[in-house]
């Protein structure tokens, strides 16, 4: 399904609708240590693609590099037809399209929920307040958290802090969503909301980038899941092959343990 047309997801410049994600060749190192050794992976636009594998296996890192948190040294990576990877890209021009939730929400303690969801909108996109304000509330409204528009942070559970976390994301009509463990910090009875919200937005056509330890989440929700160790992917495909009945020794060996 994709929804490139619906206002949720209309941009102003270019990068608009879901956006496809295609990564080439991708060599990541800090110092001397290697960390991605070569990684190729696509996102269709409006696709889920799960990201599972050890601690320590690169995954933070790639996510990072879509939207150049990190340089890579080596590789390519496409969203929609923008070469993130081009030196002479704008860059900032990309982080407004590419939304990223991280495992620990990263709120601007000091504001409200409401301002955490507008002030990105007025900075960089140059929306006036009231405008900002409206759009805000309405994902607010979307995550079920429109009675906490004028709570700080502090006020509220891990999962209701995440939950602001992607409406924040989403008031940016992202073409694409980066999810590195958002529900790794959670208490357990939150991370169900959180996952609901996930579900809503796979369902809408968002393309979606998730690294995750949610196995059942992934094998609902993932149109392909890929599982990386050592810098490498050693197995993708869909959920029901590499979760369900994988191939590779190292893939069996890593859902033993956290299945
Ligand atoms: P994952 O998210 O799969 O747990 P990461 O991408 O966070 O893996 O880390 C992969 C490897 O890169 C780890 O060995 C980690 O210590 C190292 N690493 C990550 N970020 C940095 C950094 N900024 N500087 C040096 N080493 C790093
Ligand atoms: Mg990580």
């Amino acid at each position: 399904m994709s929804t490139a047309s619906s206002p949720q997801h209309r941009s102003a410049d270019g990068l608009a609708g879901a956006a496809s994600v295609v990564i080439e060749g991708l060599h990541k190192s800090y110092g001397p240590l290697e960390v991605l050794k070569g990684i190729s992976l696509s996102v269709g636009a409006g696709q889920v693609v799960c990201l599972i594998g050890p601690s320590g296996s690169g995954k933070s890192t790639l996510l990072r590099c879509v939207n150049l948190l990190e340089r890579p040294q080596q590789g390519r990576i496409t969203i929609g037809d923008f070469d993130v990877t081009d030196p002479e890209a704008d860059v900032d021009r990309m982080r407004r399209h590419v939304g990223m939730v991280f495992q620990q929400f990263n709120l601007f303690p000091h504001l409200s929920v409401l301002e955490n969801c507008t002030v990105a909108q007025v900075k960089v996109l140059k929306r006036d307040k009231a405008e900002a304000e409206r759009i805000a509330r309405a994902n607010l409204d979307r995550v079920g958290l429109s009675e906490k528009a004028d709570s700080h942070p502090g006020q509220l559970s891990g999962g209701q802090q995440q939950r602001v976390a992607i409406a924040r994301a989403l008031s940016m009509d992202p073409s694409l969503m980066l999810f590195d463990e958002p529900t790794s910090a959670l208490d357990p009875e939150t991370v169900g909301d959180v996952l609901s919200i996930m579900r809503d937005l796979a369902a809408e056509g968002m393309t979606m980038l998730v690294v995750t330890h949610e196995m059942e989440f992934a094998r609902d929700v993932a149109d392909k899941v890929v599982f990386m160790d050592g810098g490498v992917v050693v197995e993708e495909g869909p959920a029901a092959q590499v979760i369900g009945a994988p191939k590779e020794p190292r893939t069996q060996s890593f859902l033993s343990r956290v299945l």
